[in-house]
């Protein structure tokens, strides 16, 4: 569960609230630190900003968005996802709404493409998978019926990835695209991994090959660094942003900092450290303009080390006919180490414990609130993100009327 900001905030404005004398004084000026320029971060300053607040954002990478930064490849002149493709998908009618307002969304339908076993499939799991996998021509009952005879009924209540897919879909399809990947990406065995991974792709009868299901999915036309940019830019002279700088080395105070780092980076890894999942991404042009003829090609056969391969041209297909070479990534998975980027999160029964532990730092630490997917430890999507950081905004607002009617 998230670090609730409500709390933690009340807290913290207490404390300022008797520092300052008076709720007058508090309730507009105060100087807060944002420790974070990814969605989770901006989020919170402009909404600080526009309350009157003056804001200092920080994050030590050189460019605004966190993990979602797009810039263009110098070669090649394509639209680059740096830290892994991003496509923008959601339910959220307030998150979507949110992001219109900074920047343009163009129509965009992730559809994935997976080589196994020396044939090409259509991803998540659909009717083409099927009859492809199966070398059959099933209409939509009969396949249903005929995966419900692979399923394996006697489990109930599937409580491992391994188990999950078995129950599902049954052991072929489990085999062919979930067991070689899932260890390449995870680094063990399925069977030691929660259900809930697997869960969160689709399973259909039919020839939609969209791999989300949410009503509305799209790619931004000038990138995910433009739409945070924009988020901040009305306010520029209130929030102070400082790129390339950590929060750990700054020297001021803060009435009350919102922390979208690594939780236990926070607490200087007293207790220990949470183990993630890093990602290298080996880099290569291909002479050809079109390398493979979609965004992403996953590879789930144990012995290709890589899980897949992203061409980002085809990520924005309005401009990719303008570029004569195409540049593609192959994404490698492996345990992070100290230094490495950390992408996800393993939250496997050890990391829970220390998880809750942290968790109980974090609920009894004055001044500071923690979000985002870093600080809060969890696979967060960027909608998910988003909207976390607009109830955050709410609560904020909740605090510091409470202050101001003092
Ligand atoms: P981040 O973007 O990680 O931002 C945190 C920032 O804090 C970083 O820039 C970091 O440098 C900075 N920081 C941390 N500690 C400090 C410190 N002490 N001092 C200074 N700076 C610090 N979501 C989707 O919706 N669709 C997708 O297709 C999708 N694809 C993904 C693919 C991959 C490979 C991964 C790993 C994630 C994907 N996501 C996707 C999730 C998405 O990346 C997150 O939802 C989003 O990045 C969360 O934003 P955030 O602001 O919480 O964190
Ligand atoms: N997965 C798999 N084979 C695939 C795609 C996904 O086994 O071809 C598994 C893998 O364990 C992955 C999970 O399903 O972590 C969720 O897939 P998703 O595409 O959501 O992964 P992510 O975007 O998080 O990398």
């Amino acid at each position: 569960t998230r670090t609730a900001a409500t709390p933690q905030l009340q807290r913290a404005s207490t404390r300022c609230g008797t520092r300052t004398g008076t709720g007058k004084q508090f309730k507009v000026g105060k100087t807060f630190c944002v420790v974070g320029a990814g969605f989770s971060g901006a989020v919170i300053a402009r909404h600080l900003a526009s309350r009157g607040h003056k804001v200092v954002v920080v994050d030590e990478r050189s460019h605004l968005a966190g993990n979602c930064h797009t810039e263009r490849d110098n070669q090649t002149g394509v639209m680059v996802h740096r830290y892994g493709p991003h496509i923008f998908h959601t339910a959220n009618e307030r998150v979507w709404s949110y992001v219109q307002q900074f920047g343009t969304f163009r129509p965009y339908v992730n559809r994935v493409k997976a080589i196994a076993r020396g044939q090409v499939f259509s991803l998540p799991i659909n009717l083409l998978t099927i009859n492809a996998l199966f070398k059959t021509t099933f209409g939509p009952a009969q396949a249903r019926a005929f995966i419900a005879s692979k399923a394996d009924h006697t489990i109930t209540q599937p409580r491992t990835f391994r188990e999950q897919a078995l129950s599902m879909v049954g052991p072929e399809l489990y085999e062919t695209f979930f067991e070689g990947y899932t260890r390449k990406q995870w680094g063990c065995d399925p069977d030691t991994l929660p259900a809930s991974i697997l869960k969160r792709l689709p399973l259909r009868f039919n020839y939609d090959d969209n791999y989300f299901n949410h009503p509305y999915q799209g790619m931004p036309q000038d990138g995910y660094t433009a739409i945070v940019s924009n988020i901040l830019a009305e306010f520029s002279n209130t929030i102070d942003i400082r790129l390339g700088a950590t929060f750990e080395d700054m020297p001021e105070t803060f009435d009350h900092v919102f922390y979208t780092g690594p939780l236990d980076r926070y607490f200087g890894f007293k207790l220990g450290r949470l183990e993630y999942r890093t990602l290298d991404f080996e880099r290569f042009v291909s002479p050809e303009p079109d390398y493979q003829g979609t965004a992403v090609m996953n590879y789930c056969d144990a012995d290709v080390p890589y899980t897949r391969i992203a061409e980002h041209k085809h990520f924005a297909p309005w401009e990719q006919a303008q570029f004569e070479q195409t540049v593609c990534f192959r994404e490698y998975s492996r345990a992070a180490q100290k230094a490495d980027i950390p992408y996800y999160p393993i939250r496997l029964s050890g990391e829970q414990r220390l998880l809750r532990a942290y968790e109980d730092m974090a609920r009894t630490s004055k001044g500071v609130s923690f979000l985002g997917r870093l600080g809060t430890y969890r696979y967060l999507d960027m909608d998910v993100t988003i909207h976390e950081a607009l109830e955050a905004c709410d609560q904020i607002d909740v605090a510091l009327a409470s202050h101001g009617a003092q």
